[in-house]
């Protein structure tokens, strides 16, 4: 097997980001619950994709390119960090943006703009419609001489699943520091790359401890993301290989894909007022209500030292209002 810190990978985020017990919540709910914060990663509001961009800038620069696609829709929390982290690389970011949600300047949008991306609305439900725009778009930029790199929604390719894989590494040794074993790691999947690299990563840094995905969208991610985990694993040249319930997929859509659930805001709202932190109500507020639903129906009994994979996504905070 290969080390994940010998693969070409560029410094992007400020890590390792904290992992500590949240007394209050585990006080209320009778359980040990750990955050490990990605939403403190050091670069805009934070958020997961900057692990991955580690990995997939440095294969764009590796390879010569200039210039960055990637897409998502208009809230786009993956977009926005590729922006942030192409800018500070000196490479120019294009985002064809699924013209759905808030489309208005608000949120990741106004961030998008100060970090100097170039947003263009596609108006298409389909990714493959906007792929195919970014292969055109591309080919024009290649009539003047330049290199794109083309990321897929949300950064989820093996690739990119290796900085889930180097997340439970950092947190591995913090559980270690802080005298704890950990029990189970929880964390949205949006498109699966986190989850992939959450569960190869389990495998090989937390071997016998379970990881659960909170679906905050309908993707099959019971194939999807063992699929992706497979793939990463190929990439450190090590086995993959699935046990009985080393991974499972929740789902806590409410009534679809960032759509904010009236049943989530009193549980943001106290993990806000009771240990400070901000969830967003598109993947990390879905999937912390729905952690703490599983934990209230026992399905943590028997396990301590629940983990909760903080995956950022704040902005959405100032795009859309919590509903009740
Ligand atoms: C993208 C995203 C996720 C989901 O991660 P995937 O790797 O796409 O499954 C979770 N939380 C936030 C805030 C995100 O932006």
């Amino acid at each position: 097997m290969k080390d994940i810190l010998s693969l070409p990978r560029l410094p992007l985020g400020v890590y390792p980001t904290p992992f500590y017990k949240l007394e209050n919540i585990s006080a209320k709910y009778g359980k040990n619950i750990w955050i490990k914060r990605d939403d403190l990663c050091g670069v805009a509001l934070g958020g997961n994709k900057v692990r991955k961009l580690e990995f997939l800038l440095a294969d764009a620069k590796a390879q010569g390119c200039d210039t960055v696609f990637t897409t998502g829709g208009a809230q786009s929390n993956h977009a926005m960090l590729t922006a942030a982290c192409a800018a500070r690389l000196g490479m120019q970011c294009i985002l064809p943006l699924k013209k759905r949600g808030v489309t208005e300047h608000k949120g990741n949008l106004i961030l998008d703009d100060i970090y100097g991306a170039q947003v263009k609305f596609i108006d298409t439900d389909k990714y493959d419609d906007i792929y195919a725009e970014m292969d055109r778009m591309s080919a024009e930029l290649a009539k003047e001489g330049r290199k794109a790199y083309h990321i897929p929604v949300g950064g989820s390719t093996p690739l990119g699943a290796l900085g889930y894989v180097n997340c439970v590494r950092e947190f591995t040794a913090q559980a270690q520091d802080a005298g704890i074993q950990i029990g189970h790691i929880v964390s949205a999947t949006g498109s699966g790359g986190t989850t992939a690299g959450l569960l190869l990563g389990a495998k090989l840094y937390q071997p016998g401890v379970k990881v659960t995905g909170m679906g905050v969208d309908d993707d099959p991610f019971e194939e999807i993301v063992p699929t992706l985990a497979a793939g990463a694993a190929e990439l450190l040249d090590t086995p993959f290989e699935r046990t009985p319930d080393d991974f499972q997929m929740v789902y806590h859509l409410g009534q679809g894909y960032a759509i904010p659930n009236a049943e989530d805001t009193p549980y943001i709202e106290e993990l806000a007022r009771m240990e400070g932190i901000l969830l967003d109500p598109v993947y990390t507020g879905k999937a912390w209500t729905g952690m703490l639903k599983l934990l209230q129906e026992g399905y943590f009994d028997g396990q301590d030292n629940i983990v909760f994979v903080h995956t950022g996504g704040a902005a959405a905070l100032f795009a859309m209002n919590l509903p009740r």
